[in-house]
């Protein structure tokens, strides 16, 4: 599902990612854990091409982000076209980034109504069905203001879902909550990894890593230092720097 090959990403002269390879199948769900700054949130944001990378070779669902090859030169793809591979991606943030003049439900409208053109009461169905699922049917009325971190953060979920990703990518999805709302999102991601979806999850609830990830990849100065199955990485690490980095997040 998300091929990433020797994948290289400068910001002017400071290199973020220097050769990143990884793989994640579908139906996976890899968790991504490091130190600040060593590039995570660069890589997610590579994935769906919200940066360009700068080196490398990168594929999701089969297709190059960003390009096309021939002869084997590579082509940046229209704008309508990255579009079209960025839709099938959702994507969850640290902050939920909710729409603050929407109502709960119009946020998780707005995307398959303005960008997929699809009739509203369609849309509005599914849209109710996505907050019952994440618990949240009665407060489809009210404002993200209005909702808990926790809460805003499931709909920012539902919200990404209604686009029909085959793919989910999380950024620190619990790290901006109060420690008793973090359990209900990641029960939540843990509902959608147990129904198949694909999912990279940068993380640093090692727990979550440990029950829910198929891998776990341990990132440092933009290299993957070590990944694997995550009860073997979190219990036998073969790295002094993944070691000392479990020794204070444990
Ligand atoms: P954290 O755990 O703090 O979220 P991270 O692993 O997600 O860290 P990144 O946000 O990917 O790290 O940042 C990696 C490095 O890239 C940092 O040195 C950061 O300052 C730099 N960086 C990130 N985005 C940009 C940008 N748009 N322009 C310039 N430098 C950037
Ligand atoms: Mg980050």
């Amino acid at each position: 599902m998300v091929v990433a090959e020797n994948m290289h990403k400068y910001f002017g002269r400071l290199q973020v990612l220097r050769g990143i390879d990884m793989e994640v199948r579908r139906g996976e769900v890899c968790c991504v854990v490091g130190p600040s700054g060593s590039g995570k949130s660069t890589f997610l944001r590579c994935i769906n091409h919200l940066e360009k990378i700068s080196a490398g070779r990168l594929w999701v669902g089969g297709e190059l982000m960003g390009y096309r090859q021939r002869s084997g030169k590579l082509y940046e793809l229209h704008d309508s076209q990255v579009a079209r591979q960025r839709r099938g991606i959702g994507m969850v943030f640290q902050n939920f980034n909710l729409f603050p003049h929407m109502t709960v439900l119009g946020n998780v409208m707005e995307a398959p109504v303005r960008v997929k053109g699809r009739s509203r009461s369609q849309v509005r169905s599914e849209a109710l069905e996505l907050l019952d699922r994440v618990g949240l049917a009665d407060k489809a009325a009210e404002y993200p203001r209005q909702l808990s971190g926790g809460q805003q953060q499931r709909v920012a979920i539902a919200r990404a879902l209604a686009m029909r990703p085959e793919l989910m990518l999380f950024d620190e999805p619990t790290s901006a909550l109060d420690p008793e709302l973090v359990g209900e999102v990641l029960d939540v991601m843990k509902g959608l990894a147990e129904e198949g979806m694909t999912m990279l999850v940068v993380t640093h609830e090692m727990g979550f890593a440990r029950e829910v990830g198929d891998k776990l990849v341990f990132m440092d100065e933009g290299v993957v230092v070590e990944s694997g199955e995550p009860r073997r990485v979190l219990s036998e690490p073969q790295h002094e720097r993944t070691r000392s980095f479990l020794s204070k997040v444990l």
